[in-house]
């Protein structure tokens, strides 16, 4: 029989008898059950929310410090299941399954030690001013399918230590994880601090839209994005969106090719592509293009894509039916434009599993499909530029802003150019580098607000201040 996983909600695990099956993408196997939520399963997490938010907000940094530490004990303790887990539902190899979940607990330790602490603002003859954080209250939490585990923790840590109470709904393609460490750490928190719940469609526009959640904090796409913010400005809902990108990789002709080629490979490949800070348009500057391209071509075909539970697989599948249906649409695409294949580009369809070749196009146009579009997949586009102005003017010729990279030999010299991309995050000669206490934060429509560091704790709470008169009334 299929396991059937429960929900979390006021410290119990639940289901109301409706199930949605998940699939595991490599074979297509259904592996699980969740629930299926609809108004009245939603409404009892949000109120158990609410009542817990009243105790919770009360008590210290440091008894919820306490918990965190129990939570990521209990994480690791349970590390090998959860990265089984994670494979099956999400496709990626063990081995970065495992990553995930060690990410996972690396978080639950660092982000409760970033303070918040009160400020003085007016400290005079005539009055004591203090400006302190509160907790918004139940924060609404949505996640996506590419790391669900991660994403969710990436929430769950900053809202809790911020004082707020949760509800949490994590992608129905990869709800399995989640709802087992859900199960693992039902009995750390005090009943209702965190609730975690699944659905299908229907169920984000029901969060976002519920009127006693204060807060969404958002992980997806920037097309589902808007929907959020457009529903959570209907009641003023505060909002955290971290959306789609499509980084540019510049690669500067002072490069070391045999040190670079691997390196952007991985960048754009880890986890099948499906990465929202993934390079997903690389830029070689002329002179060093076709030996460049060349290397990452050879690379490309020696790497073993194949189901992430068998022992030497890199790059597993696309997570969904969807997402591989789309991917497979813009390699059909870039054959139907005549563009040139450097690798990959011939796809089964007889093999089961959401297979796509790890596929390399050699210099496609600028309004090519799959350099003006986010493919979230295993498909690589190599440009060639000429002059710094140009390429920084490319790179910057997008309504995304998530992050970007720059390769070289000469790093304090790319500076200059990092600092002239219209992005959050510019990594130099590395990649996919995040940091508990360093904000992430897309601009343009990559984003709204801010996730992890301090930046990203702020955006659960509001500022209060309060002033005392030093003349008694
Ligand atoms: P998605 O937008 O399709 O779904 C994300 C979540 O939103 C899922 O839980 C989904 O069930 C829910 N959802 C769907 N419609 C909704 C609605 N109308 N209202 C509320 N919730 C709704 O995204 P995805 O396909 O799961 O993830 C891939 C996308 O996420 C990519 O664009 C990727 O770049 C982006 N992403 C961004 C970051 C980041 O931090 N910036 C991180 C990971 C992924």
């Amino acid at each position: 029989m299929t396991t059937q996983y429960k929900n979390l909600i006021n410290g119990e695990l639940v289901d109301n008898g409706k199930w949605i099956d998940v699939v595991n993408p490599a074979t297509e196997q259904v592996i699980g059950q969740v629930p299926d939520c609809g108004q009245a399963d939603l409404d009892k997490a949000v109120a158990a929310a609410r009542a817990a938010f009243q105790t919770w907000k009360k008590t210290s940094v440091e008894e919820r410090r306490a918990l965190f530490a129990k939570m990521a004990d209990v994480i690791k303790a349970n590390s090998d299941e959860l990265m089984r887990l994670l494979t099956s539902e999400q496709g990626k190899p063990h081995m970065q399954a495992g990553s995930e979940i060690a990410g996972c607990v690396g978080m639950t330790r660092a982000l409760p030690m970033l303070n918040l602490e009160e400020k003085i603002t007016e400290d005079s003859d005539k009055r004591l001013s203090r400006t302190r954080r509160v907790p918004v209250g139940v924060v609404g939490g949505i996640v996506p399918w590419n790391f669900p585990v991660l994403m969710a923790i990436q929430k769950i840590v900053p809202a809790l230590l911020s004082g707020c109470t949760m509800v949490l709904k994590p992608s129905p393609f990869t709800p399995l994880a989640t709802l087992r460490l859900a199960e693992l750490v039902a009995g750390v928190f005090p009943p209702g601090v965190l609730n975690i719940i699944t659905g299908g469609d229907a169920l984000g526009p029901l969060l976002t839209s519920h009127p006693d959640i204060d807060k969404i904090t958002f992980t997806g796409s920037t097309a589902t994005g808007k929907r959020v913010m457009e529903s959570a400005s209907k009641d003023l809902k505060r909002i955290t969106l971290e959306l789609g990108g499509n980084d540019a990789a510049i690669v500067l002709p002072d490069a070391d090719v045999s040190k670079v080629a691997e390196k952007l490979f991985w960048a754009s490949f880890y986890n099948a592509g499906q990465v929202c800070i993934a390079a997903k348009r690389i830029y070689i500057h002329e002179d060093i293009y076709d030996e460049l391209s060349g290397a990452i071509a050879a690379y490309a075909k020696v790497v073993k894509v194949g189901d992430g539970a068998e022992q030497g697989t890199a790059i597993g599948p696309i997570q969904n039916k969807p997402q591989y249906k789309r991917v497979l649409e813009l390699i059909q695409d870039a054959k139907d434009k005549g563009y040139k294949f450097l690798a990959g580009g011939d796809h089964d369809p007889s093999i089961p599993g959401y297979f796509v070749p790890v596929t390399v196009l050699d210099n496609p146009p600028e309004d090519a499909r799959i350099v003006a579009e986010e493919q979230f997949g295993p498909v690589m586009p190599l440009m060639k530029f000429s002059t710094i102005n140009e390429v920084i003017s490319r790179a910057n010729a997008s309504d995304y802003g998530l992050a970007g990279s720059i390769w070289t030999s000469n790093p304090e010299a790319a500076v200059e150019v990092a600092e002239q991309l219209e992005t959050g995050t510019v990594w130099i000669n590395e990649s996919m580098h995040l940091a508990p206490n360093a904000p992430f934060a897309g601009h343009k429509q990559s984003g709204f607000g801010a996730e992890l560091g301090e930046e990203g704790l702020l955006e659960f709470t509001y500022p209060q201040v309060i002033t005392i008169a030093r003349e008694a009334a």
